[in-house]
């Protein structure tokens, strides 16, 4: 039984996929949780969604990609809730292709979007946190930035900067009993993957390279992340957990 002692959390990407469900997951287990998205259409779904359940849940539409609207974000929030004690860095979007044929702006927007918000949301909730000396932030990552991937030299770059930001900023925090730790998940079920999921031929050959031979689904990812956002998580920060079917052994 995990224990969270009625905190508050902040979820990007939690309109749909991985975000949605930690959100949903860390609202089951008595967490406020504020979902993040770009549309406000797709997190105030998710918010409604918690509220019908019984959760506590509040939508907040951001592009997080973009410095300012973060910074605004931010103090708004902490208007209502002076310490959000729980950051989950989950938003991301793909911009695949071939290194000598991507554009600068789509290495520019995988890289201010997947990476630099973190940096954007960590700053202003990072302070309250570490003054309240209790915090959690997961960044999920990706197997591609673990291992890299062909086609993802934006997408790995980005994942593997927010492993040095996760490993970094858990020296920085430790003391302040903030831990810091990342999930790496491989294939998951979500409308990123989509196109090769629902395609038989791409999907098998995806899976020979995941021994588990079947697809992660979100659930398999926000059970992880509820586990490192527990009370019962404290001593475990600045590391990374493959959650991938056994993709990166
Ligand atoms: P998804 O289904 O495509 O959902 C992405 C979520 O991020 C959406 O809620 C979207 O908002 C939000 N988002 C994207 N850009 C944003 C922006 N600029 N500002 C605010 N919100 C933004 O993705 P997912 O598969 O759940 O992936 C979640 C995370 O896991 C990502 O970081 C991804 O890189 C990582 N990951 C996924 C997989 C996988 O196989 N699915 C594997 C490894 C890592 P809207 O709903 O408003 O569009």
């Amino acid at each position: 039984m995990l224990t969270f002692n009625n905190r508050t959390a902040l979820i990007t990407g939690a309109g749909r996929g991985i975000g949605k469900a930690i959100a949903e997951t860390l609202a089951r287990h008595g967490v406020t949780v504020i979902c993040v998205s770009k549309s406000a259409d797709s997190c105030g779904a998710t918010a409604a969604a918690i509220t019908a359940a019984g959760g506590k849940a509040r939508a907040l539409a951001v592009d997080v990609a973009d410095g300012g609207a973060v910074a605004q974000a931010a103090e708004t929030v902490l208007k209502e809730f002076p310490v959000i004690d729980i950051l989950v860095n989950n938003a991301g979007i793909t911009r695949d292709g071939l290194l000598f044929r991507m554009s600068e702006a789509d290495w520019d927007d995988v890289i201010a979007t997947n990476l630099t918000s973190c940096f954007h949301w960590t700053k202003p909730l990072g302070r309250p946190m570490t003054r309240a000396r209790w915090g959690r932030i997961v960044n999920i990552t990706s197997v591609s930035g673990v291992m890299g991937n062909a086609g993802q030299a934006n997408y790995s770059a980005a994942k593997a900067g927010m492993i040095g930001l996760t490993k970094t900023l858990a020296r920085e925090f430790a003391a302040r009993n903030v831990t810091v730790n990342a999930v790496a998940p491989g294939f998951i079920r979500t409308d990123m993957t989509t196109e090769f999921v629902n395609n038989a031929e791409v999907a098998a050959k995806v899976l020979e390279a995941v021994p588990l031979k079947r697809f992660g689904e979100a659930a398999d990812i926000a059970s992880m992340v509820a586990f490192l956002c527990s009370e019962q998580a404290g001593y475990i920060t600045g590391q990374v957990f493959n959650v991938d079917g056994g993709m990166a052994m």
